[in-house]
C-alpha cells in the first residue's frame, strides 16, 4: 500500500546492493532498484520483484528525483551502494590520478550528489535514514599503501558521511557509514563471506530507531574507527 516505506539503492543490478534489495522488498519496503545500464536493471527487478530506474551515480540525479517524487512522493531510505575500482596492490606514489579522480567521482562525488538532491524528498519520510556502504579501507586507523583510489574515495565517503550527519541532524535523518565486511562479489572476489552477511551489516543501519546513532561508521553493528 501506499503508506510502505520508500527505498532506493543505487548499484542494484548485483553483488551487495541485489542482496540488500531483495531484502528491503523482503521486509515489505517498496524497493527502487537502481543501476546504471537500464537493462540490468530492469532483469534484475524482476528476478527480485522490485521497482527500478536506471541511474548511473555520475549523471544528473534531477530524472531520478523526479521519477520518486511523481510515484512514491517521498523517500525513507537511502542507500549508496554503487562504487569501483577496488585497486588492490596498487601504491599512492605510482597511482594513475585519472583512475583516483574517476573512483572519486562514483564513489565520493556520487553519493554527495544524490544524497543532496534528494534531501527534500527524506524531509517527507517519518524515519528517514542514508547508508552510505563504505569500507574498512577507508579508515585512517587502518590505512595502509594498498588500494590508493579506493581507500581514497572511502576515506572522503566517511568525511561525508560525518559532514551530512551534522548537516541533517535537526532533519532527524540519521546517516551512517558501514563497512560490509568482505564479501564474495565480483568486487569483493572469491573467498569472502556470503551476500547475505554484507547485506545484513548494510540493513543494520536502516532499522535503527528514532534517536539512534547519525554520522557513525559501522560494521555487523559495532563501531570501526575512523
Ligand atoms: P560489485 O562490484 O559486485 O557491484 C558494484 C555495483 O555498483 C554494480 O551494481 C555496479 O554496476 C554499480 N556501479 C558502479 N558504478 C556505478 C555507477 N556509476 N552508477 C551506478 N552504479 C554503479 O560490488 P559489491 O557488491 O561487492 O560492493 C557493494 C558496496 O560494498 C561497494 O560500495 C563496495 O565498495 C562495498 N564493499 C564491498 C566489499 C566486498 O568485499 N565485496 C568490502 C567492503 C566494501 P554495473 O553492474 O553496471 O557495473
Amino acid at each position: 500500500g501506499d503508506s510502505a516505506q520508500v527505498a532506493v539503492v543505487t548499484g542494484g543490478n548485483r553483488g551487495i546492493g541485489r542482496e540488500v534489495c531483495r531484502k528491503l522488498a523482503d521486509g515489505g519496503y517498496r524497493v527502487v532498484l537502481t543501476a546504471r545500464d537500464p537493462a540490468k536493471a530492469a532483469k534484475t527487478a524482476a528476478e527480485i520483484g522490485v521497482d527500478w530506474y536506471a541511474h548511473d551515480v555520475t549523471s544528473d540525479p534531477v530524472p531520478l528525483v523526479r521519477h520518486l517524487e511523481r510515484e512514491y512522493g517521498r523517500l525513507d531510505v537511502l542507500i549508496n551502494n554503487a562504487a569501483i575500482n577496488y585497486d588492490t596492490w596498487q601504491h599512492a606514489l605510482t597511482a594513475d590520478l585519472d583512475v583516483v579522480r574517476e573512483t572519486m567521482e562514483t564513489n565520493v562525488y556520487g553519493p554527495w550528489r544524490l544524497t543532496a538532491a534528494l534531501v527534500p524528498l527524506l524531509r517527507r519520510a517519518q524515519h528517514p535514514r542514508v547508508v552510505n556502504v563504505s569500507s574498512e579501507s577507508g579508515s585512517l586507523a587502518g590505512m595502509g599503501g594498498g588500494t590508493p583510489a579506493y581507500g581514497m574515495s572511502k576515506a572522503g565517503l566517511n568525511a561525508l558521511t560525518r559532514m551530512l550527519a551534522d548537516d541533517l541532524r535537526a532533519d532527524h535523518i540519521l546517516v551512517n557509514a558501514v563497512c560490509p565486511g568482505w564479501i564474495a562479489t565480483d568486487m569483493g572476489g572469491p573467498g569472502g563471506g556470503p551476500v547475505a552477511e554484507g547485506a545484513a551489516s548494510v540493513l543494520w543501519a536502516v532499522r535503527l530507531p528514532d534517536g539512534g546513532p547519525t554520522g557513525g561508521f559501522f560494521r555487523h553493528g559495532e563501531p570501526l574507527p575512523w
